[in-house]
């Protein structure tokens, strides 16, 4: 008797796009093959849990049906490319998402392999040995390979914890001039080894948007034919900067190009997160950001988010677009129909972000376990009942609304970007976690470690003295992670030197 083989599909969704129609066929498929409903992950996606072998191929090819896929959404190749997460904010929002596709689809796998296996459903006959693979070749890359574009002021993707952080530049018509490069970030550590660690994304250059596909397939070539393929904890783009420099790794992508890396150009960041409820866009179109705690979309007692999203998308005739902290806006609706979303919202609890504390509107957290295979500690199930206990410290100190990201993960491995978070709890052991402080609220300050391997007493109580300190010491509108920064509660963690464009 076979074992009861199960398996995780993860959807291939740049920018985070979905039609209605799509949504609804996504949400049966979820129904008829997955354990855990529809979960929305930190790359703008869904994947699917407890997928029982048998229905796998039902599975991938119910996706491919709905006109998606699951090509390269895992593996040692380019992942899901995301992008600031709503493409009709702007015709520049517009336009970046566009290139997002098309940087997609230029350094897709070329297999056959995949629609014979998963689409016709065809018993393989051929090696593969008449593939062509002109990017990944043979072997494909050393590890995963993270793409993802931010358009400033919203540095809503974390684009420094990308192994190539693409920045949007717009010009002063609001036109996009063209993308920053920032390589070399990561979250990903293992545990109980000092050689992995979190590192953020350094500028190296700018580029037009005709040059971007050439620069993104070179700074991936590079990491194919110098990347570690010895030691796979090794094997980032982050350790082959680190360990030959970022002026080395600027000057090899450099003469693989045939036009010149620009200086960066001048941008700002206002924050990182996710910010909730209807906003317009400059066509007159509104846009609904909604919460999903953890992603998940699974009807339960008291809950019943995946009906209600079912019943929005039968009557919505816009897009759905997923954030990279595991949220859905309904986007593209005109005013006449806000009404009746904002009817199906409230009958379905989809609004409770609007009671929400602060913490809690800004907390997203890994799957962990049960489901996780890494999990060392409780993630997604224990976070409601953590964010209650830090919730009544956080009352008596009078921040309730303070908005304060919370990132919190199963392991060391980084999933949910726990290394962001301006409080993270990273799983030790069951009950232990290590508590890390001091991101910024911008994503572009890494926290560092304050106490290692502690309880849900200590956790507490540390927060509790220094929310304390916060309430009474900080500084203007000062958030929590600047004041433990500032007040030198942690240490910044290292940063790789940073290039010298003055000259
Ligand atoms: Fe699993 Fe660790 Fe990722 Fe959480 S961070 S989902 S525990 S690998």
């Amino acid at each position: 008797l076979e074992p009861d083989y199960q398996f995780m599909v993860r959807v291939r969704l740049p920018g985070g796009v979905l039609t209605p129609r799509q949504w609804l066929d996504l949400d049966q498929l979820a129904r008829a093959h997955a354990s855990s409903g529809l979960r929305i992950t930190t790359r703008q996606t869904f994947q699917f849990h407890g997928i029982a072998k048998e229905h796998l191929r039902d599975m991938i090819g119910g996706i491919n049906d709905t006109g998606l896929s699951t090509l390269a959404a895992c593996g040692d190749d380019v992942r899901n490319v995301i992008c600031s997460v709503n493409p009709r904010l702007s015709p520049a929002h517009a336009e970046a998402y566009d290139w997002a596709l098309r940087i997609m689809r230029h350094l897709e796998p070329r297999t056959s392999a995949y629609k014979e296996l998963w689409v016709d459903k065809l018993e393989r006959t051929s090696d593969g040995s008449q593939d062509s693979e002109p990017l990944l070749g043979k072997t494909y890359l050393p590890r995963k390979f993270k793409i993802g574009i931010a358009i400033p002021p919203y540095n809503d993707i974390d684009v420094f914890a990308q192994d190539l952080g693409l920045i949007a530049i717009l010009d002063e018509h609001g036109q996009l001039a063209g993308f920053n490069l920032a390589p070399g970030g990561s979250m990903g550590a293992s545990a109980g080894n000092p050689a992995t660690y979190p590192q953020l994304g350094d500028l190296i250059g700018f580029v037009e948007p005709g040059q971007i596909l050439d620069a993104c397939w070179h700074a991936i070539a590079v990491q194919r034919d110098f990347g570690d393929r010895v030691e796979r904890l090794h094997a980032r783009l982050k350790y082959t900067i680190d360990d030959r420099g970022l002026d080395w790794y600027r000057n090899e992508l450099q003469s693989r190009l045939d036009f010149p890396l620009q200086a960066p150009r001048d941008y700002h960041f206002e924050h990182n997160g996710d910010r909730y409820g209807w906003t317009e866009g400059s066509d007159g179109r509104w846009h609904l950001t909604l919460q999903i705690p953890s992603g998940r979309l699974l009807d339960t007692k008291g809950h019943t988010r995946q009906t209600g999203l079912r019943d929005i998308a039968r009557m919505h005739t816009g897009e759905f677009r997923m954030t990279c902290d595991q949220n859905v806006i309904i986007a593209d609706v005109a005013a006449a129909d806000r009404a009746a979303i904002d009817a199906l919202v409230e009958q379905h609890g989809l609004d409770d972000y609007k009671r929400a504390s602060g913490v809690r509107q800004h907390a997203i957290a890994c799957v962990a376990l049960p489901t996780c295979g890494l999990a060392m500690a409780e993630s997604e199930r224990y976070l409601p009942t953590i964010l209650d206990r830090l919730e009544t410290v956080l009352d008596k100190h009078g921040l309730r609304d303070e908005p304060i990201h919370f990132r919190m993960s199963g392991c060391p491995n980084g999933c949910s970007r726990p290394y962001l978070g301006e409080i993270a709890l990273i799983g030790r052991a069951v009950g232990r976690y290590d508590l890390r402080l001091g991101a910024d609220h911008r994503g572009e300050r890494l926290n560092a470690l304050y106490r290692e391997n502690i309880d849900e007493a200590a956790i507490v109580a540390t927060l509790d003295e220094l929310f304390g300190r916060f309430a009474s010491e900080r500084q203007g509108d000062e958030r929590f992670g600047d004041f433990i920064a500032r007040t030198g509660v942690v240490e910044p963690p290292r940063r790789r030197p940073a290039l010298d464009f003055a000259s």
